[in-house]
């Protein structure tokens, strides 16, 4: 069950409603989202069945949900979420492009890489420090100076920053130096990891699973609203299939259901779900046409000298090209 508090609602109105739940033997999580807060209730919620919660002081709506996650559900909050983070909005009808190389290499190269694609229109800069590579002998990425990099070229060039975090214990220092967190496919269900985020207010963004469905995906995102942090990204990166030819598929048909099932903000990332190249272009544009609140890119200042992930990172130029029809396609949606 969800308890919908009314805009105006004062945190004596919130703290009564869940004393008064309590006393039933349930648990309570309060959300405080930027328009007004929600309260989820686990446990056997029927016991609340003839009590008169939506006449409490301050509620606005009582909604019984009956899917294993709550609070990411659109049948808690029907609008969308807006994550704002610093003068970038992300969900709510705004596209945002993200982009920069896998890994960051050096000062020279992300600042190369950061001035190309904010000329393009990209307004958050991505860049790993901490590279969970499938083998131990591949580049593990520079850790604490890539941070420090990341966080330099982010001020010089006034974009919002992302980078990947691999564990609890980074979160502290890894907040200091990025804007946003990216919890990588392999860490989804790292569930102590998303609990510890939850317990920040850093804005995450959630990729999805390897081998994850919808559900265990927004689980996922539940995992990290319950400790009541409402500032979280889905993102969309592929899965895998029997199909070889690409790294991934793509899994657009999330993207469309997701939209529908969650309010969450929704961020595609054609590069690890093809890992080719050639289908960056097409993949970004059924991208924005299926729906989703922006693309997350790997752009590289010399793709064939990449660290990682060369074969799917995007020249300058070619991002810029995408960026171009992206905007084609959101003008002709717009009419
Ligand atoms: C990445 O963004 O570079 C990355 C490792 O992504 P994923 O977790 O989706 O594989
Ligand atoms: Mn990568």
């Amino acid at each position: 069950m969800v308890i919908i508090m009314k805009e105006n609602a004062t945190e004596e109105n919130i703290k009564n409603v869940c004393e008064y739940v309590r006393k039933f033997n349930l648990s309570t999580h309060v959300v405080n989202g930027a328009e007004r807060s929600i309260i989820g209730v686990i446990g056997n919620v029927e016991v609340l069945e003839d009590k008169p919660i939506s006449s409490m002081e301050g509620v606005y709506d009582v909604v019984r949900i009956s899917s294993p996650y709550k609070l990411v559900s659109r049948s808690a909050k029907p609008d969308n979420t807006v994550v704002r983070v610093k003068d970038v909005d992300i969900g709510g009808g705004s596209f945002v492009m993200m982009a920069g190389p896998c890994a960051i290499e050096s000062y020279e190269q992300m600042l190369e890489a950061a001035k190309a694609v904010k000329k393009s229109g990209a307004k958050v800069l991505r860049g790993g420090a901490y590279k969970p590579r499938s083998s131990p002998y591949s580049f593990q990425g520079l850790e604490e100076e890539g941070l420090k990099i990341l966080n330099a070229v982010g001020r010089e060039t006034g974009m919002v920053t992302i980078t990947e975090i691999v564990s609890s214990s980074h979160i502290e220092k890894v907040s200091q130096y990025a804007d946003i967190l990216q919890v990588g496919s392999r860490n989804m269900q790292n569930f102590e990891l998303l609990k510890e985020i939850g317990k920040s207010n850093m804005p995450v963004l959630l990729k999805r699973g390897l081998s994850s469905t919808i559900e265990e995906w927004l689980n996922a995102a539940e995992y990290i609203m319950k400790e009541g942090n409402p500032n979280v990204i889905l993102c969309e990166r592929g899965i895998r299939t029997f199909e070889t030819y690409t790294r991934n598929t793509l899994d657009l048909n999330a993207v469309a259901a997701v939209k529908n099932l969650s309010h969450l903000p929704v961020i595609v990332d054609p590069s690890h779900g093809t890992g080719r190249r050639d289908l960056i272009a097409p993949l970004s544009r059924a991208a924005v046409a299926v729906g989703a609140d922006g693309l997350i890119i790997e752009v590289h200042p010399h793709p064939d000298m990449a660290l990682s992930d060369g074969a799917q990172s995007l020249t300058p130029e070619e991002f810029d090209n995408v960026s171009k029809e992206v905007n084609k396609i959101l003008l002709a949606l717009k009419d």
